[in-house]
């Protein structure tokens, strides 16, 4: 968890390699979709080009699906899932269904201006999906990615005011799920300031301290 620009996507790939699990990001999903042309990217565009979470149903039966793929018998990582409470508590309901149990619910905590920055310089990769940052982390040719060369572009929801309506449904529909799994004793708090390794350190010491 933690508001867009915090470093999900990024630490997600991280740790899920850490854990040799699959990362399951809502988002990617979507994204895909939409590039690929699908009726559920024409459905989630709408929502994702105003900032908007795309409604339930669509998402929840979108996640249903992928966690029941063969590659996450052994565990997964969620990014971007759940972002409400009613997806929250639809959740946990499929994961008793079935047999699934969430370990630990992780959030990264990090200020709205340096999520501001961070969006603001964000490119990803069309091929492998690798995030960059123009700044803080930029690839040697500023469109091309380092790892597998594929084309670089900007999210279309990266724009100034798309990010700032996307920090209200963070705080509005999101954050509270923060309580929700706080009074479960289900959540870690991470600080996600820093360089990009000095929070992944702090991710994978929260992981071992959960496993101890
Ligand atoms: P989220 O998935 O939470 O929306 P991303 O992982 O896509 O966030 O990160 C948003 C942007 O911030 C990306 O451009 C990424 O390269 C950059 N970024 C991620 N973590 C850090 C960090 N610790 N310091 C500076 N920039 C970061
Ligand atoms: P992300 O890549 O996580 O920043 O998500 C990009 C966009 O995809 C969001 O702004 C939403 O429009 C949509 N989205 C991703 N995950 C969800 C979710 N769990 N519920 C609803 N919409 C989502």
């Amino acid at each position: 968890m933690g508001p867009p620009g915090a470093g999900k996507g990024t630490q997600a790939e991280f740790i899920a390699e850490h854990l040799s699990i699959p990362k399951i990001s809502t988002g990617d999903i979507f994204r895909k979709n939409v590039s690929q042309g699908t009726p559920l990217g024409a459905e989630a565009k709408k929502y994702m080009d105003a900032g908007d979470l795309v409604p339930d149903e669509v998402t929840i039966a979108m996640v249903k699906d992928r966690i029941s793929e063969p590659d996450a018998v052994g565990g997964y990582l969620l990014d971007g899932f759940p972002r409400n409470v009613a997806q929250a508590k639809v959740l946990d309901a499929m994961l008793e269904e079935i047999g699934h149990c969430l370990d630990m619910v992780m959030e990264l905590v990090v200020d709205d201006e340096e999520v501001v920055r961070r969006l603001a310089g964000r490119r990803t990769c069309r091929d492998c999906g690798q995030i960059w940052h123009i700044v803080f982390d930029p690839p040697a040719d500023p469109e091309h990615c380092d790892r597998c060369s594929g084309a670089l572009f900007q999210r279309d929801d990266d724009k100034e005011a798309t990010i700032r309506h996307r920090l209200e449904v963070y705080n509005e529909q999101t954050a509270p799920i923060v309580d929700y799994y706080a009074d479960r004793s289900m959540l870690v708090g991470v600080d996600a300031t820093g360089p990009v390794e000095n929070v992944t350190g702090r991710a994978i010491a929260a992981l071992r301290r959960m496993e101890s």
